[in-house]
């Protein structure tokens, strides 16, 4: 850093998802002068709901900072293609209209969703190469190929005049990461002695030590197990984790067992892999169709649902309610994969279903069946020793793997460690490399078809339904205040008897009944008056029977 440089040439950084949670990756780099500034966006993702949200289809990040400003933007690059990193492209490009700069996987992959859920949306993706060097608008690129855990991950060199940066995105070091190249260590170090201001850096296994295992040692340790195997096996992982898919049809091969895929996540990724190369072009496998059709010591099925989700092949297979696909007792499922925080329960009760059934289960508890795609320690302080930036921001993690990435840095070699959050507006370089301001970020739901914000509160009232269900009241008078018929009453999610055995729908009308009788016929005329009194009287009446308030409506229609 020039020490007469202006701060109108620092880069600026914004992160608007992923810097305090794992997931809904979206970072922003500005360059210029406040008025001209111009922004380059790394990575546009999505996150997935969790029981606070029921029914949300999934999460993506408030654009609104750079949607207002969108002339402003130069450009998407996306560093890989998963969900958490190009997830949100197809929602929310609209809203920005800019290119996106993508290595040949994610892009082929990027357009292959376009093609499949698009509805002719028409997007400018420029296929950019492994390793190359490019400009978007002030911010020259340059992609470093990295390992991860699904092929093609790129960590992004952003240099502007005065300034560069190391953006890793997810990444680790894998000297044989089975499908693609391992992390190009030599131009990191290249960088690291031309000099890096800033890491901004995967922090998401930062309280894990020592060096994470090679996904080649996965590949020889799935192999045992299935060779140990007698009945039936399938085996479940992520459906962009192409190397492992590579693996586990080379154990398929070497165990004498034909493979099954089952999943159309699963085939359209394969597609993919062997379209860009990381698949052999030979690579072939059955339909479920056919698996009924293959002797049990001679079958291995992969198949999505590793997290329990409960339309994938996996949950369908425990519930025994899968069109194509059985496992009974003695046949074998592999979970070639970890269970992601907030999926605790699903997988839970997927493996107790099996478990139920006879059938045997292996995890990552009881064989090397599966490795993370994200450095731990010892890789860290490899990329600190070989980038020696002067600066390290984390991201990729919720706040405590933040906070920890910032005091791990510091205490081995970085002068400084910088936490910004999503929202904060950080000064990268120039005089005093700090947070100068901040600015409103959010969740976007996606819900059925329709977009809403996170204040909307079709999403607080559904979990709120969830929990005390609702009790809907019709009520008919005349404009002199009649009742003309009796009221009706619809109860939904509360239980039908208390403890006496009375029905509470009953309870709930005779107290709505009594209600009605006790507002004296000149104050019936009011609307809101027979709607507040009949509301009090059936929850309270309902609170009596079960101890809980409902939600409660009332409909007053006045003929
Ligand atoms: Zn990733
Ligand atoms: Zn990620």
């Amino acid at each position: 850093m020039a020490g007469s440089k202006t701060d109108d040439n620092a880069l600026m950084y914004l992160p608007l998802g992923g810097a305090g949670e794992i997931g809904m990756n979206c970072y922003l780099y500005g360059y210029g002068p406040r008025k001209q500034r111009k922004w380059l966006m790394v990575d546009l993702g999505l996150t997935f709901p969790g029981p606070s949200e029921p029914g949300v289809d999934v999460i993506l990040p408030d654009l609104t900072f750079i949607a207002e400003q969108s002339e402003a933007c130069v450009g998407i690059v996306l560093t890989h293609a998963h969900e958490d990193h190009f997830g949100a492209v197809i929602d929310l490009w609209p809203s920005l209209e800019v290119p996106i700069y993508a290595t040949p996987f994610t892009a082929t992959l990027l357009k292959a969703k376009l093609a499949e859920y698009g509805r002719g949306l028409e997007i400018p993706i420029h296929e950019v190469e492994l390793n190359s060097r490019f400009d978007i608008g002030p911010f020259n690129v340059e992609m470093i190929t990295v390992a991860h855990s699904i092929p093609e991950p790129n960590a992004l060199c952003i240099r502007t005049p005065e300034t560069t940066v190391l953006h890793t995105g997810d990444w680790k070091l894998d000297p044989d990461p089975v499908a693609g190249e391992p992390t190009n260590i030599s131009r990191l170090k290249e960088i690291g002695e031309e000099g890096v201001d800033v890491l901004v850096c995967d922090s998401t296994n930062v309280f894990r030590d020592g060096v994470s295992p090679s996904e080649a040692e996965i590949a020889k340790s799935l192999s045992e197990v299935i060779g140990g195997c007698d009945g039936r096996v399938a085996v479940t992982t992520f459906a962009s984790n192409v190397a492992r898919m590579k693996s586990i049809a080379e154990a398929a091969n070497a165990n004498d067992r034909r493979l099954v895929v089952a999943g159309r996540a699963m085939q359209r990724m394969i597609g993919v892999a062997v379209e860009t190369g990381y698949l052999p072009k030979g690579f072939t496998f059955l339909d479920q169709d056919d698996y009924g059709y293959q002797p049990r010591d001679k079958v291995l099925l992969l198949c999505t649902g590793s997290q329990g989700e409960s339309r994938a092949a996996v949950a369908r297979i425990a519930a025994d309610t899968h069109p194509h696909i059985t496992l009974t007792a003695g046949d074998t499922m592999v979970f070639s994969s970890r269970t992601i925080p907030g999926n605790e329960k699903s997988v839970g009760a997927v493996l107790n279903s099996l478990a139920g059934q006879g059938i045997n289960l292996i995890t990552d508890n009881e064989a090397l069946v599966h490795v993370t795609g994200h450095p731990r320690r010892e890789e860290l302080k490899q990329i600190y020793d070989w980038v020696k930036p002067k600066l390290l921001v984390p991201m990729h993690g919720e706040m405590r793997h933040l906070r920890e990435h910032v005091r791990f840095a510091e205490a081995n070699g970085i002068a400084k460690g910088m936490l910004v959050r999503n929202g904060d507006l950080a000064q990268l370089s120039g005089n005093k490399p700090r947070v100068i301001d901040d600015f409103p970020t959010g969740r976007i739901f996606r819900d059925g078809r329709l977009m809403l914000g996170a204040q909307d509160r079709s999403v607080s009232d559904r979990r709120k339904l969830s929990h005390v269900g609702i009790c809907v009241v019709s009520v008919v008078v005349s404009p002199k205040g009649d009742i003309l018929i009796d009221p009706d009453l619809v109860l939904d999610g509360i239980p039908e008897f208390n403890k006496e055995g009375k029905a509470i729908d009953d309870l709930a009308y005779t107290a709505v009944d009594g209600a009605l009788e006790s507002i004296p016929k000149t104050r019936r005329k009011n609307v809101e008056t027979i709607e507040k009194a009949v509301s009090r009287a059936a929850r309270n009446a309902i609170a009596d029977a079960w101890g809980k308030k409902p939600i409660c409506k009332v409909m007053v229609s006045v003929i």
